[in-house]
């Protein structure tokens, strides 16, 4: 079943484009978490990062860089998250790869909140964990 950046992309439904060639497209996320905050979208319809061909991947966090520099300049933003959720249980609504552009700024109301375990994680439980994604690596 096609998603609605699919439709985007066949130009099958409207959306505020602001940049595409042939590999990737960008236009603006309809929610508009904070102003300017946009989507960068590979044409073809992989469902998550773990599918993304290399090559593909480099072009759109290229062209991510882009429209994160253009944002910053026309919306005068203090910050910018590039983010991309891979799975529901990351908060991915549409499956069709793409990056949020999201421009941020002092006192905006953003609430992703990354809460500090430093302090319950043990040496030896560092070690492991590295050691884990170090095989997982191989
Ligand atoms: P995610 O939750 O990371 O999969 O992000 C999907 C994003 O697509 C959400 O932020 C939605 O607001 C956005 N979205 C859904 N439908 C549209 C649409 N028709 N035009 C633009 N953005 C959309």
């Amino acid at each position: 079943m096609s998603t609605v950046f699919e439709k985007i992309i066949n130009r099958e439904i409207p959306a505020y484009i602001v940049y595409e060639d042939e590999l990737v497209i960008a236009f603006l996320d309809i929610s508009q978490v904070t102003p300017g905050h946009t989507l960068v979208v590979p044409i073809a319809p992989y469902e998550n990062i773990y599918e993304m061909p290399d090559d593909l991947l480099a072009h759109a966090v290229k062209i991510t860089k882009k429209i994160s520099i253009a944002c910053k300049k026309a919306f005068d933003a203090d910050g910018i998250y590039v983010l991309s959720n891979n799975g529901e249980a990351a908060g991915q609504t549409v499956f069709h790869f793409h990056f949020h552009v999201l421009p941020r700024y002092i006192n905006d109301d953003v609430s992703l909140k990354f809460v500090n375990h430093m302090n319950d994680v043990t040496k030896d439980e560092f070690k492991k964990r590295a050691l884990m994604i170090k095989e997982a690596l191989l």
